[in-house]
């Protein structure tokens, strides 16, 4: 059963993301470091004692319909009543609105706890969150006075609307519309397809954020509103008053996260209500809905990192715990009686430490993304360098610890043999659950580009030579560092930063010269070089900490097996980038 590795995710969070630093500097207000820990053990207690054991039930159940009506696994409503009671949902909320106003970082970190929990009923919270950020950047203080408070405080939960059937990762074609109406308010008709949790029993109201067109919008991406819609409407003095004319029509059936209602949903059809249309609010300006939905787009996407960081954190712990038990052959050297664990084996040994080293890294870029994000919020001279960090790395965090979380799923697997591909262990529905994280929420080749044609441009490339830059202060700490402990890591993690710089300057180029072809034929191998670059660094920034906390060896440890046998792969990567896309032309005939 999975344990919260609280210990590990304060050590990231306060010596290799930053937070001691920030803490120091006095930029995060009155927290100090002991209410980081109160906070990171409270939130791993309740992950590990009270979600994980719902997660089998979640998986095996999951969530069912009946005549518009979703019922969510068993114990799973009390849960979430329970986890509301502890204010978690209100972690970084405006205190204006109950909230705790805390860091970023701590959400994100306590966000991993409840993914490796449960990840089909983490996202629950997880949109309700965005939809606070969005309302809360866009919403107008009556819609602020109104919804923030009970989402807020989680007795509500928030959904997002974006998908149609025909309108995926192109939003610019989508049809739901939106007429005006008297008061100000307007009626919402369509469908929308894929929309997690937006229908169930666990919350008292709904509150929809849905994308539409206005009869008079221009076509594609700047004729898009973003709209308010309640499940209930709400009376004046808050109180929940009729239904609205929108209803869940069915729930997808799907490879995993079974737990997490994902909903058709049908809006205006005359089902509730005298009238047909649902009716809904503008959150921002007509037409400007979807960089509303922009603001909050990047926390979303780095929440869904975490469930990457996440699921791998816990198939490592699985695949540990059964390698420890289960015996097969003699492992080189073994002296002890029978068969050996296989554990001794040197190819599961390498398994395990390439799962636990990218576990980290990923972890350590998430950790570094909403670092980021904090100082971008209450940093003053530097505020446009720390928004630029945070859009750098978002897509990396958001696709790299996405992807390495199918990968370590997947070797959780192969360290299980063939119970790995028996349900009853649990490992294969961390593989099931992880793989939707690389889809949604953007896919990975939609990060790809949106690293390579908005990221990297920033400040003329000024943004991503600084992070080279502070990289390679990194591997010079570890070059000048004990050499024999670090072993060939100095060299290897030279050799990454230049292959990452090589690959940089060549998009920055490419770009320059408008051959967008060529450079988005490279994009994808160039996230995942960026994403085992920051890996290495980051795991020799842990490795060098100045702490007493009796692990440093193990760290030194990890982060050298990191660099031998996992950085090697930057230099392909790099090749692929920068010759890859004339033979990537000139092969699609084959698919003709
Ligand atoms: C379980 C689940 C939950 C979801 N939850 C929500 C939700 O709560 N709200 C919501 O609105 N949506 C939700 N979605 C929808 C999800 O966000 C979309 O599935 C996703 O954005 C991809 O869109 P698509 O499925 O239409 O794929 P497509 O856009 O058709 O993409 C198919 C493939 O083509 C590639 N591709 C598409 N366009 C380009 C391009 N321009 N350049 C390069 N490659 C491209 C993609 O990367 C992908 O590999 C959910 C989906 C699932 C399965």
């Amino acid at each position: 059963m999975y344990k919260a590795p609280v210990e590990e995710i304060a050590f990231t969070l306060k010596h290799v993301a930053g937070l001691a630093q920030a803490i120091d500097d006095g930029l995060l207000g009155d927290l100090g470091e002991d209410l980081v820990d109160a906070i990171l053990h409270e939130a791993g207690r309740f992950a590990s004692d009270e979600i994980a054991p719902l997660a089998e039930i979640g998986d095996r159940q999951g969530a069912r319909i009946s005549d518009g009506k979703v019922t969510t696994p068993d114990g799973w409503r009390d849960l979430y009543r329970n986890w509301i009671a502890g204010g978690w949902n209100g972690l970084t909320a405006s205190e204006d609105f109950g909230g705790q106003a805390l860091p970023h970082m701590l959400n994100v970190a306590a966000l991993e706890m409840w993914n490796s929990g449960s990840m089909a009923f983490a996202l629950c919270p997880t949109l309700t969150m965005g939809a606070i950020e969005a309302i809360s950047a866009h919403g107008s203080d009556a819609l602020k006075q109104t919804y923030l408070p009970k989402l807020v405080s989680g007795e509500w939960t928030g959904t997002m609307n974006l998908t149609e059937p025909h309108a995926g990762s192109d939003l610019g074609v989508l049809k739901a519309r939106a007429e005006r109406r008297d008061d100000g308010s307007y009626r919402i008709f369509g469908q929308k397809i894929f929309i997690t949790w937006g229908e169930h029993d666990a919350a008292d109201n709904i509150i929809h954020l849905v994308l539409a067109r206005l009869p008079d919008a221009p076509s594609g991406t700047r004729g898009i509103s973003l709209f308010l819609v309640p499940k209930f409407l709400v009376n004046e003095d808050g109180s929940l008053g009729a239904r609205n004319d929108l209803f869940c029509h069915a729930l997808e059936h799907k490879l995993g996260i079974h737990g997490s209602p994902t909903c058709t949903m049908i809006y205006g059809d005359g089902r509730f209500g005298a009238e047909k249309g649902a009716i809904g609010w503008l959150v921002g300006e007509e037409n400007k809905g979807l960089a509303c939905m922009f603001t909050m787009m990047n926390n979303a996407r780095l929440a869904v990192g975490m469930q990457g960081v996440a699921i791998a954190e816990a198939a490592t712990q699985k695949a540990v715990a059964y390698a420890r038990e289960r015996t097969q052959g003699k492992a080189p050297g073994w002296a002890g009686a029978g068969m050996s664990p296989i554990i001794e084996h040197p190819d599961v040994i390498r398994m395990l430490l390439t799962m636990k080293a990218l576990t980290q890294g990923a972890r350590a870029i998430a950790y570094s993304c909403a670092h980021a994000t904090d100082m971008a919020h209450r940093a003053g001279d530097d505020k446009k360098h720390w928004q630029e960090r945070a859009a750098l790395l978002t897509p990396v965090a958001k696709s790299f610890a996405t992807d390495i979380g199918v990968d370590v799923a997947s070797l959780g697997i192969q360290v299980h043999g063939g119970m790995g591909f028996i349900e009853e262990t649990g490992a294969a529905r961390y593989l099931r659950d992880a793989r939707i994280a690389p889809i949604y929420e953007g896919t990975n080749g939609i990060q790809a580009i949106d690293l390579v044609t908005r990221k990297l441009p920033l400040s003329d490339g000024g943004e991503v030579k600084s992070m080279i830059a502070e990289l390679q202060e990194i591997a010079d700490r570890v070059g000048a560092s004990n050499a024999e402990n670090f072993g060939a890591t100095a060299n290897r993690l030279n050799a990454a930063i230049t292959d990452l710089e090589e690959a940089t300057d060549w998009f920055l180029s490419q770009l320059a010269a408008g051959n967008v072809a060529d450079a988005l034929s490279g994009a994808t191998p160039y996230q995942r070089l960026f994403g085992l670059t920051l890996t290495g660094c980051y795991l020799a920034n842990g490795a060098l900490a100045d702490t007493d906390d009796g692990k440093a060896a193990d760290r030194i440890a990890l982060c050298r097996f990191a660099a031998e046998n996992l950085l090697a792969e930057t230099t392909a990567l790099r090749d692929t980038v920068v010759n890859g896309a004339a033979s990537l032309a000139a092969a699609r005939s084959i698919l003709a």
